[in-house]
């Protein structure tokens, strides 16, 4: 069995497992969502949210983030982790977006791309990775099939040996984003990445992992390992 087919054979588990389809949990706009994303790095969901009400709070339009200045986007975002880093890189990512797009704020017109040019036009913002494009396009209302991979979702890929076991986040974003078939929905692919995601922060965790109760211990060769 090659590495993408035990692939999607565990996501069918993993999602029977974990009851999909799975609700959206943002139903934003792209612009929204590639703010929401960029304040999302290494910081609890609960508080990204808290952060991302108070900035639009502090300052309704995209637009006024950009203009405003930096230390009050900051103060706005204080709760998340490295505001000194995201304030500006925020203002840089809106910027750049309105200057691509000839002054118009908007994100709507990926819908009209392949998830791949899409990804491409997204990567050349400074700061934006695989992860952020991704989310973009699959978490806002675009509902596009790229494939989130978050931490839990490669730790759990790795210990499965689907992916190199050293590839990083992005390597292994590339490489999982390969393995699905090209006929699955945004709905689908977000399926699968919420099946693996589950996973990791329920029974794969980071330290000691619960191979007993695994549902797809028998295609996992990390038990032996153990
Ligand atoms: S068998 Fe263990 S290491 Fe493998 S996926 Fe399951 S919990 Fe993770």
């Amino acid at each position: 069995m090659t590495a993408a087919e035990r692939t999607l054979l565990i996501d069918e588990i993993l999602c029977r497992e974990y009851g999909a389809p799975f609700v959206p949990f943002s139903f934003r706009d792209p612009v929204s969502e590639l703010v929401g994303s960029l304040l999302s790095h290494r910081t609890k969901n609960a508080v990204t949210r808290a952060a991302y009400t108070k900035l639009r709070e502090s300052l309704p339009t995209w637009e006024a983030v950009i203009d405003a200045p930096t230390d009050t986007v900051e103060e706005a975002i204080a709760a998340v982790t490295y505001p000194e880093v995201k304030a500006p890189r925020i203002q840089a990512a809106l910027e750049e977006v309105r200057k691509r797009r000839d002054g118009e704020l908007s994100l709507d017109f990926l819908a009209d791309m392949s998830v791949r040019d899409a990804r491409d036009w997204l990567e050349k913002i400074p700061g934006v990775g695989a992860k952020t494009s991704a989310a973009v396009l699959s978490f806002s209302r675009l509902r596009m099939p790229a494939l989130v991979v978050d931490t839990h979702h490669q730790r759990v890929a790795q210990r499965l040996e689907v992916v190199p076991p050293k590839a990083s986040l992005d390597k292994c974003a590339t490489i999982l984003q390969q393995y699905v078939p090209a006929d699955w929905d945004g709905q689908r692919v977000y399926d699968s990445h919420q099946g693996f995601m589950r996973h990791g922060q329920r029974v794969c965790h980071w330290r000691s992992p619960d191979c007993h109760r695994c549902v797809i211990r028998e295609y996992c060769p990390y038990p032996s390992r153990d």
